[in-house]
């Protein structure tokens, strides 16, 4: 089966007793058991409940994962799944790594005794160097926010293999429709789903995918542990989102090479940062790896005036944290999802006050593109 066809056929998608052409929102919390012996499969919905199931089984297929696990927010996933290492085990991690998995690991995991080391994993000798005979984990984002940075993912692979450790991709931004690192070799694969995957600005969720059934048990532990599963409105309402994945994704990446050619011609736009492009510098890597180039990208204008005038004035794309949603969401690195950073190290990575990030959505490509122009030249 194609992926378009494993998004509406992929999962359970028939309710077996009444017919229902979808699963029902268990809203319930438990479960009568008949036998002392033999526990029905679902007991508590903690643990297990059919409408969660429903959408972990359908990930898993997008993703060529033997199991997934949903939680009630990309973070929940990404904590939880962070949980399999212990106290003296080191990670590398790139550098660009989502701000919530930096602040975590930098303030919460090193508490634990999990020591983390970043580095610019787009340079492969980088996370040779930094790996440790206590390395147990490699975590990586390809394209990474909001630079869109590249990370070659079977050469990182490789390197983790030769020395026994696991690696990690979050692949929020690309989405299994576009890229799926298991059949690349990676171990676990995470996401936010409340970007693309939900695709309404709707829901917060999150996955972790695994191809080994022994590294899917020990997260499911630490999930029913620590109860960070996803509720079952919310399962059902990504459910019912995932199934449009791919018509959204192609209309937006289309419409975003669109928007992207028409910025590189604008005289105020000074760059612009998008895997698609043949100038950009992860361009064949990415193109090896991946299906496309995405929906989400970063550009840089002439000065913070410009910055303000855009993020201010548009009056389709909203300005606003978050991604992947049918509106576009226009945002702002320096003050939001970069905005924890100390100056110097923010303006060594790369991220301006000149700098904004675009997730193009589901409207017209000219009507984007006048709006942008009107905010530009206000
Ligand atoms: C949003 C995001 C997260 C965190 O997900 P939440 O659902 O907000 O907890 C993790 N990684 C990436 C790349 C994200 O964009």
């Amino acid at each position: 089966m194609k992926l378009a066809t494993k998004l509406i056929h992929g999962g359970p998608n028939v309710d077996p007793q009444t017919g229902a052409l979808g699963v029902p929102i268990y809203q319930i919390s438990t479960y009568q058991q008949t036998s002392v012996e033999h526990f029905r499969k679902y007991d508590y919905a903690r643990g297990d409940n059919p409408t969660r199931e429903a959408l972990e089984d359908t990930i898993a297929v997008l993703e060529s994962g033997t199991r997934c696990l949903a939680f009630a927010s990309g973070m929940a996933a990404i904590s939880t799944t962070l949980m399999i290492f212990s106290p003296g085990d080191h990670l590398v991690i790139c550098d660009d790594v989502y701000g919530g998995a930096y602040r975590v690991l930098s303030t919460i995991f090193s508490r634990m005794g999990i020591e983390s080391t970043f580095v610019d994993a787009t340079d492969l000798s980088a996370i040779e160097a930094a790996v440790r005979s206590s390395t147990k984990g490699l975590y990586l984002e390809t394209p990474s926010n909001p630079l869109l940075k590249v990370t070659d993912l079977r050469g990182a692979v490789e390197i983790a293999r030769h020395h026994g450790i696991i690696t990690l991709v979050d692949n929020t931004f690309m989405t299994p429709y576009l890229q799926r690192p298991l059949e690349l070799g990676c171990d676990i694969v995470l996401h936010s789903g409340t970007k693309f995957l939900n695709g309404h600005s709707d829901v917060i969720c999150g996955f972790a995918v695994v191809k080994d059934t022994e590294l899917g048990s020990r997260i499911r532990y630490i999930q029913n542990a620590f109860g960070t599963g996803l509720g079952p409105q919310d399962s059902f309402l990504t459910l019912r989102g995932v199934k449009t994945l791919k018509v959204r994704m192609d209309r937006s990446q289309q419409t975003a090479m669109k928007i992207v050619e028409w910025m590189n011609r604008h005289p105020l736009v000074t760059a612009v940062h998008y895997p698609g492009l043949g100038s950009h510098p992860g361009h064949l890597v990415h193109h090896s790896q991946s299906d496309g180039p995405g929906a989400v990208f970063s550009f840089e204008l002439d000065c913070f005036e410009t910055a303000r005038k855009v993020l201010e004035g548009t009056r389709l794309s909203a300005f606003a944290v978050s991604l992947g949603g049918v509106e576009s969401i226009i945002s702002y690195p320096a003050r939001m999802s970069h905005a924890s950073l100390p100056a110097d190290e923010r303006l060594r990575k790369g991220i301006t006050d000149t700098l904004v990030r675009l997730s193009v959505g589901l409207e017209d490509p000219d009507d984007l593109i006048a709006d942008l122009e009107q905010a530009i030249g206000r």
